[in-house]
């Protein structure tokens, strides 16, 4: 059974890990918008990227993103596609001097990220991982060079569900992966020289991916890099150089709106806090029947990777199959780990209501009550 809104919405409870759950509040004002933008009368999927209408939605979108998350004027926003797979290639491709090249490998994403260095045959080198402990935590001992061209992380491990508390301190302009915690506590641009985040997480529909970067690092892009992969083609043209993903963008904008309407990043952050603590609380007093994966002072506030071992030391694959199976019948998806670790997930982004993670917690314990 799902839960009902109003006499005809059926909406889950959805705690997928990408693409993820978006504002209802946003969902209905794009429904509203859908057929005729704003007295236009035609919808913004079929409005030209170059048309005023389009053009307010694109300058909005960057000057909101620039007032809520407090992004210096040195820094360019770029509103691009392809994933943020793809910034596992264009970041070496525009930031490598043919110098070393430094990353911390926290997870799945960031060994993909990795793997993209190393195929564009760099000065690779790794500086710290948590692979031995099954990426259980961000590694302690993060010591990047100053003089390297650039210093690599994972702001937020989607699938083991470890976040930084705290970003390395280096000279070294520091690339930030923030695909799965953007927007969701204010960030200290002191120490981020270019972020990026596919937009489906945190910030909208799949499709879009936002990169901010600092203008000075725009310029190092080698002439061999072809046009489209360039940092400073997207720049020079306010990320217009070619078609945008138009109707993304106009998500984001509204997601960025509702953040300012619900007191902006701070509040969200805040929000944020309240959710996780309620859902690791749940875990630890579980008496052991639920195991959280990540060390405690590595928790995500985002993803929360988890396992039912029953009071064991094994997981029991069993119910936990029994537990998504379960939930999903009241209302509540997405909960199955991803593949490479198994176990549970619950992925509580920006747009994952209170009520939402305390259905939850709530079922959680009646399944333990059920099968303990
Ligand atoms: C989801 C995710 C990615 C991959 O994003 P795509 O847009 O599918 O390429 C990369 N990094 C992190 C941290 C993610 O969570």
């Amino acid at each position: 059974m799902s839960k009902k809104i109003g006499e005809t919405m059926n909406r889950v409870f959805n705690f997928g890990a990408g693409p993820s759950a978006i504002p209802l509040e946003v969902l209905e004002e794009a429904q509203r918008e859908l057929v005729d933008y704003k007295g236009e009368g035609l919808s913004v999927m079929e409005a030209s990227h170059r048309s005023k209408m389009y053009d307010d939605i694109h300058t909005e979108a960057i000057s909101m993103m620039r007032e809520l998350y407090k992004i210096p004027d040195d820094y360019e926003v770029l509103l691009l596609q392809g994933g943020a797979s793809l910034q596992f290639a264009m970041v070496p491709m525009n930031l490598s001097l043919g110098g070393k090249v430094q990353y911390v490998d926290s997870g799945s994403w960031s060994s993909k990220a990795i793997k993209e260095a190393k195929i564009q045959n760099l000065n690779f080198e790794l500086v710290a991982s948590s692979k031995e402990t099954t990426y259980d935590r961000i590694p302690s001992n993060i010591e990047f060079d100053d003089d390297a061209d650039y210093a690599y992380i994972t702001s937020n491990n989607t699938i083991y569900g470890t976040g930084y508390k705290d970003y390395p301190t280096t000279k070294a302009p520091l690339v930030v992966d923030a695909s799965s915690d953007i927007f969701s506590y204010p960030v200290d641009w002191s120490k981020i020289d270019l972020m990026f985040a596919g937009a489906q997480k945190n910030a909208g529909p799949s499709g879009l991916t936002i990169v901010i970067i600092k203008k000075e690092l725009i310029d190092r892009v080698g002439e061999s890099v072809p046009t489209i992969l360039r940092y400073k083609t997207h720049a020079d043209k306010n990320s217009l150089f070619h078609t945008p993903p138009t109707f993304g963008i106009y998500i984001l904008n509204l997601i960025l709106n509702w953040l300012k309407d619900n007191g902006g990043i701070e509040a969200i952050a805040q929000k944020n806090e309240a959710k996780a603590k309620l859902l690791y609380d749940a875990i630890d007093n579980s008496n052991g029947f639920y195991v959280g994966h990540a060390q405690k002072d590595s928790r995500s506030l985002m993803n929360v990777s988890y396992n039912i071992r029953n009071g064991g030391s094994e997981n029991d694959a069993e119910l936990e199959a029994k537990f998504v199976k379960e939930a999903t019948e009241a209302g509540m998806i997405g909960l199955k780990g991803h593949r490479s670790i198994g176990g549970l997930r619950a992925s509580i982004y920006n747009a994952m209501t209170m009520e939402g993670v305390q259905t939850l917690v709530d079922f959680m314990e009646q399944f333990q009550k059920e099968n303990s």
